[in-house]
Order: C-alpha cells, then sequence, then structure tokens
C-alpha cells in the first residue's frame, strides 16, 4: 500500500467537517476514542515508515490545536508534552513512532518466546533458517525491508529484557502499554492530575484546567507573544488597563476579585495560591 493511502485511511475520521467545530476536549475525546482504534490496528500489524508516522503526528497535532488565528494553528503545548499519560501530565495521546515499537515488540516477543503462529514459523523458517537467536541473528542484506527494520528495533528492545527475559511487566507477558511507557523519557509522575482529570468536572473543564495548569491559555498576552494580529492585549474585563495575561485574569483583574470574593463570602471558603497550579495543590492539600 502506498504511503500516501496509508496516511489517508488513519486519519480519513478527522476530516468529516462536523468533527472541526467542537473544542479542544470534543477534539481530544475523538483522537482517543475513535482515532486510537484505527492506529492501533494497524501498528499492531505493521511497522509504519518514519515519514508515515511523521505525517500521521501532523495531522493529530493539527486537528487537537484545529483553532485558527490569522490562518496558522496554535500548539498550545508541545507534541511530546502532549504525548505523555494524563497521569504524568500529558493528554495520553500516544505518540506514533513510539506507540507502533512497543506494539511492533509483541511480535519481537513471541518470536523470543519461541510461540506458535503463522509469521513466527514463517520467520524462524525464512528468515532465521530455524537454528538462530533474535538477538544474535543479523539480517541478510538481501532480506526484506520488513526483516531488516524488525532487526534494527533490536538495540532499544534490549532493554526490556534481562537474561533473556521480559522484565517490564511481573508476569514476563508482553505489555505493549510497558514497553510504551519505558520509551517515554524521564517523565515524572504529575501529583496534581487525578485533581485536573477529576470525573466531577466536564470535560471542557477539565481541558481548559489543564491547560491553566501548564500556563497555556490563550490569553490576548499570549497571543501578541506568538504575534497573532489582535486589535488589544489589554483585559476587556476590568478598566485598569492591564494586560489580558492568565495570572491577571485569574488574580489580578477587578472583575473576578470581586467575583471571587463574593462566592468565597457565599461558600464561607477562601482558595489560597496566587497561581491556578499553587490554588489546586491548596485543594489537594485540603483532601
Ligand atoms: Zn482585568
Amino acid at each position: 500500500m502506498e504511503c500516501h493511502q496509508l496516511v489517508e485511511k488513519i486519519t480519513s475520521r478527522i476530516k468529516i467537517g462536523y468533527s472541526r467545530t467542537l473544542s479542544y476536549a470534543g477534539r481530544l475525546q475523538i483522537i482517543t476514542a475513535i482515532l486510537f482504534c484505527l492506529y492501533n490496528f494497524w501498528e499492531a500489524v505493521f511497522i509504519l515508515p518514519r515519514s508515515v508516522l511523521k505525517e500521521v503526528d501532523k495531522q493529530w497535532r493539527d486537528y487537537l490545536w484545529g483553532n485558527k488565528e490569522d490562518g496558522r494553528k496554535i500548539a498550545l503545548v508541545s507534541w511530546d508534552k502532549v504525548c505523555v499519560p494524563k497521569k504524568y501530565g500529558g493528554l495520553n495521546i500516544k505518540n506514533c513512532a513510539k506507540w507502533n515499537m512497543a506494539s511492533v515488540g509483541k511480535l519481537i516477543w513471541q518470536l523470543t518466546m519461541k510461540q506458535v503462529t503463522l509469521w513466527i514459523r514463517w520467520v524462524h523458517g525464512l528468515c532465521m533458517k530455524d537454528s538462530e537467536d533474535f538477538w544474535s541473528h543479523t539480517p541478510p542484506q538481501d532480506s526484506s525491508w520488513y526483516w531488516r527494520k524488525s532487526n534494527s528495533l533490536k538495540a532499544e528492545m534490549t532493554h526490556w529484557y534481562h537474561n533473556g527475559r521480559y522484565w517490564l511487566t511481573p508476569n514476563g507477558k508482553y505489555s505493549v502499554s510497558s514497553s510504551y511507557q519505558a520509551l517515554l523519557n524521564n517523565v515524572q509522575r504529575w501529583k496534581e492530575a487525578d485533581l485536573v482529570w477529576s470525573s466531577l468536572l466536564f470535560p471542557r473543564n477539565m481541558f481548559l484546567l489543564w491547560l491553566a495548569s501548564r500556563k497555556r491559555l490563550l490569553t490576548k498576552e499570549r497571543l501578541g507573544r506568538l504575534q497573532i494580529q489582535i486589535d488589544s492585549t489589554m483585559c476587556e474585563l476590568c478598566y485598569d488597563l492591564k494586560e489580558e495575561t492568565q495570572r491577571h485574569l485569574f488574580y489580578e483583574c477587578g472583575w473576578t476579585t470581586e467575583l471571587r470574593d463574593k462566592l468565597e463570602t457565599w461558600s464561607g471558603i477562601k482558595i489560597e495560591g496566587k497561581e491556578v497550579l499553587q490554588s489546586i495543590r491548596w485543594i489537594k492539600r485540603r483532601h
């Protein structure tokens, strides 16, 4: 199959017009619920060429951040940070290249464990002449692209094995998620994740809270910094002639301060913190 046809197959659903009018949270749900199923299928079966992985990533990225200002798509958070699980601060979208490697790793694991499947028997009989160990095997120059590519992934995959046994799961059974996690570099647990992604909130609120906690809300000040043409970067809620920054909107703006004071009086709870993340931490400490 031609590469562009494969990209088309994987990404065709995001070109459906209605989904482009959704909010960030809506688009995220489309990506995780629909596209991922398709993508999961293609990735589990094939090692995808780098150009395909790059193009699919790009189309997903453009789709997620699809709001156009001045004809540009504004990525509010870098794709690397988006492509990690929510408990590590991301949106749990899979990085194509890493997920593909983790998925194909299952075939390699089956090969290593000499499991009886048609593909394994074919590989052992045709490519490895039945006698060799996969880890010490060197693919001949005239072998297929797929076989050479499978072997080129060995260097990364050997870290998942100890004395020939897959050690990322307690029972030694292969797990695509565990392998994927091993491929994510230096991700740290995000302590506030369970509060931001709380089941008590609507998806749209969760997404905005996630953006705010990363200081990535699309405020006027940020639009100005991204050199998007706007009439003014001043806050329109108050008469203080202050720039519309995230900090101003949440903590300094006269309009919001008045509203917050009324809410605090009404509820009898005074929320501390000078930034969104500080306030979230304060709420977390009280639970
Ligand atoms: Zn203001």
